[in-house]
C-alpha cells in the first residue's frame, strides 16, 4: 500500500521548506504520493513535481483555499489541480489580495493589546511577498515571548475574540468548488474537527458542501484526534464523500505530525485518490 500525505505547506506560504525541501523530506520519510497544499497559492508547485520527479515520488499539485461560510472560515484542499487554470489562478490572486490589509489590522489590534511591532516583526517571517498569513504574527509572537510555540499563540492570539484576530472575507464555498473544478481537481475540507460548529452546524456545512459538488473530507489531519478519525469516517460515508489524508506539516518543529506520520486510513471508506 503506498504512503500517502497530501497537505502541506511550503515557503511559498507559511511553511518553513522550500518546495525543494518538503519533497526531499517526504521522499526520504517513506511518503510515496504527495501533495503541496500551499495557502491561496500555487506558485511553489512547479518547483516541488521537478523535486518530486528526481526523487521518484507521485507529486500531486494542490493548493488550500481560505473560505469564508456562515461565521467561520474553513480550509478547501484543491487536489490533482491544474495550477495553468486563469479562472483558478485569479481566484487565488483574488483570495491572497486582502491579506496585506488585514494583516496591518491584526497588527493594529495586538498593539492595542500592549505588543507593538507586530507588522513589522512577523514580516521577518514572510518568505513569499504573496502571501502573510497568521503564522508569521505567531512566529513573531514567540520570538517576542508571548507564548512558548506557534500552536500556543493561538490560545490566546489571533483567534476569535482573542488580540490579533480580525474577521475577513475570504473566498465562498461555492467559488471554491467551483474553482478547483474548472481545474480539473477534487475538493476536500481540510480538518473538519477543527471549525468551531455544532453537529448540526457540520451537518449543514458537509450538506452545503456535498451540494456544491465538493469531493471529500479529510479524515486523518493532526487536528483530528484517534475518536474523530472515526467520526469523520462515519461522516464522508454518510454524505458519499471521499476519505484524504495530510499531515498539513509546515515545517520542522512546527505543528504535530512530521511528513508521512499517518495512520492507516480507517476502513470502510473510499480513498480520495480513487477520485483521481
Ligand atoms: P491565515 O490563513 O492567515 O488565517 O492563517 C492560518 C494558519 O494559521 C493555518 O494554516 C495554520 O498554519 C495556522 N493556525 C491557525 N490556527 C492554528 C492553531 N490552532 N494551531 C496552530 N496553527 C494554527
Ligand atoms: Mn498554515
Ligand atoms: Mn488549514
Ligand atoms: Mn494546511
Amino acid at each position: 500500500m503506498p504512503r500517502y500525505d497530501l497537505h502541506s505547506h511550503s515557503t511559498y506560504s507559511d511553511g518553513l521548506l522550500t518546495p525543494d525541501a518538503v519533497v526531499r523530506r517526504a521522499a526520504l520519510r517513506g511518503v510515496d504520493v504527495f501533495a503541496l497544499t500551499d495557502h491561496d497559492e500555487t506558485a511553489g508547485l512547479a518547483e516541488a513535481r521537478e523535486a518530486a520527479r528526481d526523487a521518484g515520488i507521485t507529486f500531486i499539485a494542490g493548493a488550500e483555499l481560505s473560505v469564508s461560510w456562515e461565521s467561520h472560515t474553513l480550509h478547501i484542499l484543491g487536489l490533482a489541480i491544474d495550477a495553468s487554470n486563469e479562472a483558478l489562478d485569479a481566484g487565488l490572486a483574488s483570495i491572497r489580495s486582502g491579506r496585506d490589509s488585514r494583516a496591518r489590522l491584526m497588527a493594529a489590534s495586538l498593539a492595542e493589546a500592549g505588543i507593538p511591532g507586530a507588522y513589522e516583526g512577523a514580516r521577518k517571517y514572510v518568505t513569499s511577498e504573496r502571501l502573510m498569513s497568521r503564522t508569521h504574527f505567531a512566529r513573531f509572537l514567540v520570538e517576542a515571548g508571548h507564548a512558548r510555540e506557534t500552536k500556543d499563540v493561538f490560545k490566546r492570539f489571533l483567534t476569535p475574540g482573542k488580540p490579533g484576530y480580525v474577521k475577513h472575507a475570504w473566498a465562498t464555498l461555492t467559488e471554491a468548488v467551483g474553482w478547483i473544478h474548472g481545474a480539473g481537481g477534487v475538493a476536500v475540507i481540510a480538518h473538519p474537527g477543527r471549525y468551531k460548529v455544532s453537529p448540526t452546524g457540520m451537518r449543514r456545512l458537509l450538506g452545503e458542501f456535498r451540494d456544491a459538488g465538493g469531493d471529500g473530507i479529510e479524515v486523518l489531519s493532526p487536528s483530528h484526534t484517534p475518536a474523530q478519525f472515526a467520526e469523520y469516517s462515519t461522516y464522508a460515508r454518510l454524505y458519499g464523500l471521499a476519505a484524504s489524508c495530510g499531515s498539513d506539516y509546515h515545517g520542522p518543529g512546527e505543528g504535530w505530525l512530521d511528513l508521512g506520520d499517518l495512520p492507516d486510513m480507517p476502513v470502510g471508506v473510499t480513498p480520495i485518490w480513487s477520485r483521481w
